[in-house]
């Protein structure tokens, strides 16, 4: 090559992120949605089955919610008005319609991650089709789906991986999506130097997102330096062998002949149901994050791995204030996730709702022997084992907890006293620390109840 002609690759990647919502029942029709569970085809009926002449219910509403509330977490503009049920028509075994059923926007706009998004539709899921058995299971046939369609504002594989990871990550954690592996996919288009657009379909991880592009990357980039065109094509990407291969040319939209689904009434977004919706919808993940890292002054790494986990999330944040913040984030998310890991148990099946983990957290700012704690720790939350909470205190540093409480209780005692303080009233100081050291008893520091006194009433 020349290099005097040489161009770096520019590179525009998008992504169209399929997720399934968790809502009971299917989209068309009350068939339930535990596909992975249930035995092949057994979760079916005439309408998500496509026997001939089938009449789909109306759109699930609980889909439509959810998609409402996932638009508020992409910043996108929920569309007001009339929303049409187009039929998609593809031939494939696992459309048993011939045609999918895809919702005209639900939502435009909007920016996730500094990648802005296009627009967001609603879809049903096709069966499972096995290609070397022959075989179709149509349990999945029918569950809603929300499709994500960014813009094509990612310049590099790595770019596209933190993306992905993020998204899946604060889509699992709204609870609307299914989060059994391969519930959320997406389809990676690239293309470089202006060049002409490739899909890739099907990608189900972050690692996988990152490979396929950078593979397909290095195809396009070899195909121009020997001057070879790059068609307008679907390719499939293979976990296994980290590579891309051609599935079929692209179709456009003609293709696909879209026409309005007769056989479904629009459904109709207004205002004052979009807010009924938006008003009752969780706090989004970056707001939890930003929040938690913001009042506890704790890393933002610590806070999203603590908004990710709302079980030790829920003990963080019913700490009392007193407690040192930065170790406990430390315990409830880096030493939590090391026992996890070591013993091989899933996040979820940790029993952090025992009430002695809240205080062994606290014990754990007085107590210099890591290894006590951990292993204390890790009787609890695994083995569900009851351990002695006295043995791991050190009582050495542990009476100043006695000192907090004691002068917040007489602060929360007295409100009227504390008002009048706060007002002027200043000499009332004396007074709440000698209330506070006749609660504490013998042998209690009065300078250091002055101390948290004077913490606790500024
Ligand atoms: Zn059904």
């Amino acid at each position: 090559m020349n290099m005097s002609t040489y161009k770096p690759t520019a590179v525009k990647i998008g992504l169209e992120v399929h997720a399934q919502l968790s809502t009971s029942q299917k989209l068309y029709c009350d068939c339930p949605t535990n596909y992975m569970d249930a035995q092949p085809n057994t979760n079916i009926c005439p309408i998500c089955y496509g026997l001939p002449g089938n009449k789909p219910m109306p759109l699930n509403k609980k889909a439509v919610e959810s998609a409402i509330e996932i638009a508020d977490l992409l910043d996108s503009d929920v569309v007001r008005g009339e929303v049409r049920i187009m039929r998609k028509h593809y031939d494939y075994p696992d459309l048993p319609n011939g045609y999918q059923k895809t919702s005209t926007p639900i939502a435009v706009g909007g920016k996730f991650k500094g990648v802005r998004i296009r627009d967001m539709h609603i879809e049903d899921d096709p069966g499972r089709y096995e290609l070397m058995k022959g075989e179709v299971d149509y349990n999945r046939s029918g569950v809603p789906l929300i499709e994500i369609v960014t813009e094509p504002d990612m310049k590099s594989a790595e770019q596209a991986r933190d993306f992905w990871k993020e998204l899946t990550e604060s889509l699992m954690y709204t609870g609307l999506v299914r989060t059994e592996p391969g519930s959320i996919r997406a389809d990676v288009n690239v293309s470089i130097n202006g060049g002409t657009r490739v899909e890739i379909k099907n990608v189900n991880s972050s690692k996988g997102v990152q490979h396929a592009l950078n593979y397909e990357i290095k195809r396009q980039e070899k195909a121009a330096r020997r001057g070879r065109e790059i068609h307008l094509e679907t390719r499939g990407f293979l976990e296994d062998k980290m590579t891309t291969v051609a599935l079929r040319s692209k179709e456009t939209a003609e293709d696909y002949r879209y026409i309005p689904d007769p056989d479904i009434p629009p459904i109709v977004l207004t205002e004052s149901w979009i807010e009924k919706i938006l008003k009752n919808s969780k706090e989004p993940f970056k707001n939890v994050q930003n929040r938690l890292a913001n009042v506890y002054a704790i890393s933002l790494e610590q806070a999203a791995l603590l908004a990710s986990y709302p079980k030790a999330r829920d003990i963080f944040e019913s700490l009392p204030d007193y407690v040192n913040r930065k170790n406990a984030a430390s315990w409830l998310t880096t030493e939590i996730r090391s026992i996890s890991k070591k013993r091989g148990i899933g996040l979820e099946n940790l029993y952090l709702d025992r009430p002695e983990v809240k205080t062994i957290i606290m014990a754990s700012e007085h107590q210099p022997d890591k290894a006590i704690i951990r292993s204390a720790l890790e009787s609890v939350i695994v083995d569900k084992k009851a351990v002695d909470i006295e043995s791991i205190k050190n009582y050495t540093t542990f009476k100043d907890e006695r000192i907090y409480k004691v002068t917040n209780l007489i602060i929360s005692e007295n409100p009227q006293l504390v008002k009048e303080y706060k007002t002027g009233k200043s000499e009332l100081f004396n007074y709440f620390v000698g209330a506070a050291m006749k609660r504490a008893g013998k042998g209690t520091d009065s300078k250091k109840v002055a101390e948290a006194l004077k913490k606790a009433l500024a």
